[in-house]
């Protein structure tokens, strides 16, 4: 039998990396051979459970319990014992919404919440309790988020965020994207996603076609905390999706035990720029209920953000920011 060769063989269907998450807190611990950690694992059954792809696994260290990328996904008991000042909706966004999944809070720019779906769940993550339920842009063909859009014509940006809104399938996609062209008040289409680091295989033909067709320049921010995750199958996405036009800048949290020193923050912009990516924000954490034992000291933070500064180029230092409820953009520390 003659061996298929790479080229002929069929590509892989990220929805099928998609379904086969791991969700068994058990299993990932067996994987990375750390049984011994099972202690610490909350009791079945809790809220946002755990799902991670198989592929952002393997980038883990096997035996090690500080593992920075399985600090980022493990639920530990801990997270449901009540913090004082850590809350459900840590930085008021219930206010700002303009219809259903669309959060009009800044000038210029609407956020859409097109679905709640993500590949991987973030335990610091500020959604983690958003009342995705009835708050989807994508729900019925995207109309009442559009008719925001429409009749509001200060805003030039449109912001796909979620969830991962690149969990959407990419005709679901076109299918905004194309009602959105209608509107003349549009300039830039941005996109939030983790997808392309923590499931790379989505990037595929489809998405990157869609990309290279839409009629606006288009920013993809990307959400890495460590360059651990960026391993060469991230690279290869990175690389297709600069190959489409789109213009490449990371988000990232600063979260305690998994970047909060100073040469782990530098080798994340050095390696986010040898694939091609800014960094644009390091986030101080939004207190939301679960994530205390990430929270990472306002003097600390700033101590690591002006040690970059000393130590890196000025474009690969991110802006250390915190999201404060009612202020005009994102506030500067
Ligand atoms: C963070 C955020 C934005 C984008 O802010 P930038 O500073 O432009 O990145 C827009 N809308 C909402 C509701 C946000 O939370
Ligand atoms: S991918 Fe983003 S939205 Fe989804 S859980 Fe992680 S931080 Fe939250």
């Amino acid at each position: 039998m003659i061996p298929a060769s790479p080229s002929h063989a069929q590509p892989a269907d990220w929805r099928r990396a998609y379904r086969d998450l791991v969700t068994d807190p058990h299993e990932l611990l067996r994987l990375l051979d750390l049984a011994e950690l099972a202690g610490a694992l909350p009791p079945p059954g809790h809220a946002f459970a755990l799902r991670v792809p198989r592929g952002f696994v393997a980038r883990m260290r096997r035996g090690d319990p500080a593992d920075p990328l399985l600090r980022q996904v493990l639920p530990l008991d801990e997270e449901f014992r009540p913090q004082p000042g850590f809350e459900l909706d840590a930085v008021g966004e219930m206010p700002s919404r303009a219809a259903p999944g669309v959060l009009h809070k800044y000038h210029g720019r609407a956020l859409l919440i097109a679905t709640g779906s993500c590949a991987i769940h973030c335990r610091y993550c500020f959604r983690r309790h958003f009342p995705y339920g009835g708050e989807l842009a994508a729900r019925e063909g995207w109309s009442a988020a559009v008719e925001a859009i429409a009749a509001e014509p200060s805003i030039e940006e449109v912001i796909l965020s979620g969830g991962d809104p690149l969990s959407l399938t990419t005709t679901k996609l076109a299918q905004l994207t194309e009602r959105l062209a209608t509107l003349p008040h549009l300039r830039r289409l941005r996109v939030h996603t983790r997808l392309p680091v923590v499931l790379p295989e989505r990037v595929d033909d489809e998405l990157l076609q869609w990309l290279r067709g839409l009629p606006w320049p288009v920013a993809i921010v990307l959400h890495a905390n460590h360059a651990q995750e960026l391993d060469t199958t991230v690279a290869a996405a990175c690389r297709a999706l600069l190959g489409s036009g789109a213009h490449l800048l990371n988000q990232a949290v600063l979260l305690r035990g998994v970047n909060d020193d100073l040469d782990t923050l530098c080798a994340l912009s050095a390696r986010l720029f040898e694939v091609g990516v800014l960094p644009y924000y390091l986030h101080q954490l939004d207190r939301v209920a679960g994530a205390a034992h990430f929270e990472v000291d306002d003097a600390v933070a700033r101590r690591l953000a002006a040690g970059m500064h000393r130590r890196l180029p000025g474009y690969l230092v991110p802006r250390l920011v915190r999201e404060l409820p009612g202020a005009p953009g994102k506030t500067p520390m």
